[in-house]
């Protein structure tokens, strides 16, 4: 409930980003405030337990500055999950729908050990086709999915429901 307030409280609401009647969620000042940032990442990992996982995945662009702030707290490792065309070597794709057109993400086919146990983050959950379309690159690319977390989850979509029957974990939920 603690940890609500606080992302609550560094999350500014835009109008009409990226298009007219959506509302975004900024997290950027939860981010650049030291105290909440760090109270923010220490409570993820207090919920999955230091020790539950190998290696944090992060989703382009925000999802990287969770990941990072995860593994170095706890001595994982960090795998960037890239938006198409980003990564240098091989990688296994995975395409979704977006309310308009289409959005694909790549990972390195060699990013993870066989069974290694990845702990997956983003900064918001929405529809759910990005976590859905991370897990799927990393179970492909041989890791093992111990966990799925956000910062803010978009109740009023059916993202939860999407993912199902994996579970997820969001600091705060609208
Ligand atoms: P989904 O695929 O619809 O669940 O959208 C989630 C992805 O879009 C995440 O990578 C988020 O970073 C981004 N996203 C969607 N809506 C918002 C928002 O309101 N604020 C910040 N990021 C968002």
């Amino acid at each position: 409930a603690e940890l609500a307030a606080l992302v609550a409280g560094a999350s500014v609401d835009v109008p009409d980003f990226p298009q007219p009647g959506v509302v975004f969620k900024d997290l950027m000042p939860l981010f650049a405030d030291g105290a909440v940032f760090r109270q923010v990442i220490d409570g993820i990992v207090a919920h999955h337990g230091a020790g539950s996982f190998d290696v944090v995945a992060g989703v382009e662009a925000r999802g990287f500055v969770v990941a990072a702030a995860i593994a170095y707290a706890t001595g994982a490792g960090v795998v960037p999950i890239r938006k198409a065309g980003k990564l240098p070597r091989k990688v296994l794709s995975a395409s979704y729908a977006l309310e308009y057109g289409e959005a694909t993400i790549e990972v390195h086919e060699d990013a993870f050990i066989a069974g290694q146990r990845v702990l997956v983050v983003d900064d918001v959950l929405a529809t759910g086709g990005t976590a859905a379309a991370a897990m799927d690159l990393v179970e492909r690319a041989g890791g093992t999915v111990s966990g799925f977390s956000v910062l803010l989850e978009l109740g009023f979509l059916p993202g939860r429901e999407k993912l199902s029957p994996r579970t997820v974990h969001a600091l705060l939920t609208v």
